[in-house]
């Protein structure tokens, strides 16, 4: 990959690399923008196949959550961070404070926060080197934003379902659920909390069998494919790239509203194949944007209410989106167009602020 070139084509303002010696620890934090403000992002803690991947993942993460805060109206930019780990390494404070002090030479540019890998402990360690941490419940504070990330993207689904024309009621629903972790099985919850059939599948057989137990989720048979799934809605709640040529054509799903950031592989290509398929989409960084708004609304001072108002807008974004979309490509090219617009706003009024002479 040419990083130079690739991050002049995306806008990326900064990619930082760091090796800690003592811990092994290997981390890139990628800045994508600060036009709206300082940038929160969760830090992933993952086994990459190699440096290529790594890079891959925290240059597209950290674009999305740029368009995922200027969305839901935050003023708050785009950034996140990828640790590098062999497959099995269990993660320690030593770690986590390295990556603390490496999180902290952006001087607030950037907040570091949960994702993949990465637990309220793991942000309590960081924290105890920076206070530009959110999430954790000690040292830093927020808390595990899992349950409002759901929160939110089953408030999308209300959008989805209306905006198709069906009645916006989930008993008689099917929904398949990719990805029984912390947002998957937060999700699988207020789905079936409010009537619907919920067919889940996971890598980690103890997640299956909690959702099986606790939440009466029916778990896939050996060999049965959950993109294959004949149901109304098809949440992606694990990693990204799922949407993709190979699992596009097998889809047998009316709508795609999941947890998952980055849920399509070729954004510009799967998100139109979506469309002439006439699955609807409900654009990952829109509908997944509950547990950013959380932590940043927290780090901006927001109150609980106005927190709790701004999750439940997640289902009026969406459908102002989907709206749009009607005449775009794809639903993912009318919620970039969303949040571009947002930003660009608030680059001309920082400009005007700046520099009033200039424009
Ligand atoms: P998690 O690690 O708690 O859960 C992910 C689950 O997916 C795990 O149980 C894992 O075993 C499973 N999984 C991984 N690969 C799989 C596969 N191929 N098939 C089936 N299951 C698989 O993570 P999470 O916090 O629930 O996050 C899930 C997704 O949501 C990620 O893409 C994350 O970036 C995104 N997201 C999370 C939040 C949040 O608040 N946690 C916010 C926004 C976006």
């Amino acid at each position: 990959m040419k990083l130079f070139d690739t991050m002049n084509q995306h806008g990326h303002e900064r990619v930082a690399f760091h090796v800690d010696p003592v811990t092994g620890l290997r981390a890139i934090i990628a800045l994508h923008s600060t036009v709206l403000g300082n940038a929160l992002g969760g830090t992933r803690r993952w086994a990459y196949t190699d440096e290529s991947e790594a890079i891959r993942d925290v240059l597209r993460l950290s674009e999305g959550m740029t368009y995922k805060s200027a969305a839901a109206d935050l003023p708050m930019g785009g950034a996140k961070s990828v640790i590098m780990i062999e497959k099995g390494k269990v993660p320690t404070e030593a770690e986590a404070r390295a990556m603390g002090r490496f999180v902290n030479t952006f001087n607030g540019q950037y907040i570091a926060a949960e994702d993949v890998g990465v637990n309220t402990q793991y942000c309590d360690w960081m924290a105890q080197e920076s206070n530009h941490v959110m999430g954790g419940i000690t040292v830093s504070h927020g808390g595990d934003p899992s349950p409002f990330t759901s929160q939110g993207c089953f408030n999308a689904m209300k959008a989805c379902l209306a905006h198709t024309g069906r009645k916006v009621d989930f008993s008689g629903l099917k929904i398949a659920v990719q990805g029984l972790g912390a947002t998957g099985y937060e999700l699988a919850k207020r789905c079936r909390a409010h009537g619907a059939t919920v067919v889940g599948t996971d890598i980690n057989p103890a997640a299956i069998e909690r959702a099986v137990k606790e939440l009466g989720v029916e778990a896939l048979k050996p060999g049965q494919d959950i993109f294959a799934q004949e149901c109304d809605i098809l949440a992606p709640c694990a990693l990204g790239a799922v949407l993709n040529n190979s699992t596009i054509k097998h889809l047998r799903c009316a709508i795609i509203c999941g947890t998952a950031n980055n849920q399509l592989h070729e954004p510009n290509i799967d998100g139109a194949s979506l469309k002439q398929r006439g699955i609807l989409y409900g654009p990952d960084f829109i509908v997944n944007a509950g547990g950013v708004i959380r932590l940043a609304g927290l780090y901006l001072g927001m109150t609980e209410a106005a927190l709790d108002k701004k999750i439940e807008q997640i289902e009026h974004t969406t459908l102002a989106v989907l709206k749009e979309g009607k005449n775009d490509a794809s639903e993912y090219v009318a919620a970039v167009n969303y949040a571009k617009r947002r930003i660009e706003a608030g680059r001309a009024k920082g400009a005007a602020t700046k520099h009033p002479a200039m424009v």
